[in-house]
């Protein structure tokens, strides 16, 4: 599992609740069939929308805490009090079938793999301010007025971390934005 051997790439994708970081990988999927995004599993209940094996494997704490004895995370988390974690099966599998797996993950997460895959790129999306942040994050209409404030609390801590990525990118238009994400992780990858 390495991203030196030209098959696939993994890519590191972060940035505070809110920020458009999904959003952005859709639009990268849509456009370029060698993105896929990372299903990542989680402790936290779905929201409205969300389907179990296309957003998160929504398991329970049991669940999770046997999979971790089992050493079946690459990385995981105890973030907003639930567990997330990456799934070594679900970075194999795409990285032997050639694709760029885009992980969608907090900055602790993102630390782990890039200590661990030091050859992955990284992107943190960056909100062009916190007001604006606070404005997605209440429009969104999901959450509770507590969970708002928790995130952006946890927000300003991860933009200060924002110097572990290899690339930084504000998202102040979409288009332009998945545009620039989209040539930083393809111009890297005909290079190699
Ligand atoms: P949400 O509850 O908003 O879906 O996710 C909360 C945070 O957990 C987000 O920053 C998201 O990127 C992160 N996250 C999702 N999956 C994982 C994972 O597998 N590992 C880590 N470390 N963070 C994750």
């Amino acid at each position: 599992m390495s991203n030196e051997n030209k098959k696939g790439k993994l890519v590191v994708l972060s940035g505070p609740s809110g920020c458009g970081k999904d959003t952005v990988l859709n639009c990268l999927c849509e456009m370029d069939e060698r993105f896929c995004p990372s299903v990542s599993a989680t402790t936290r209940a779905p929201r409205d929308g969300e389907t179990d094996g296309v957003h998160y494997y929504f398991i329970s704490k049991d669940e999770f805490e046997r999979r971790i004895e089992n050493g079946e995370f690459v990385e995981y988390v105890e973030y907003n009090r639930n567990y997330y974690g990456t799934l070594r099966s679900e970075i194999e599998n795409a990285v032997n079938a050639g694709r760029i797996i885009v992980l969608v993950i907090e900055v602790q997460g993102a630390a782990n793999i890039i200590a661990q895959f030091p050859d992955a790129e990284s992107v943190f999306l960056m909100p062009p301010s916190m007001s604006v942040l606070e404005e997605r994050l209440r429009n969104r209409g999901t959450e509770s007025e507590e969970t708002i404030r928790r995130r952006l609390e946890i927000a300003k801590e991860e933009m200060e971390k924002s110097r572990l990525y290899k690339h930084v990118v504000v998202n102040d238009e979409l288009e332009k934005t998945v545009q620039t994400v989209h040539d930083i992780l393809t111009l890297y990858t005909s290079e190699q």
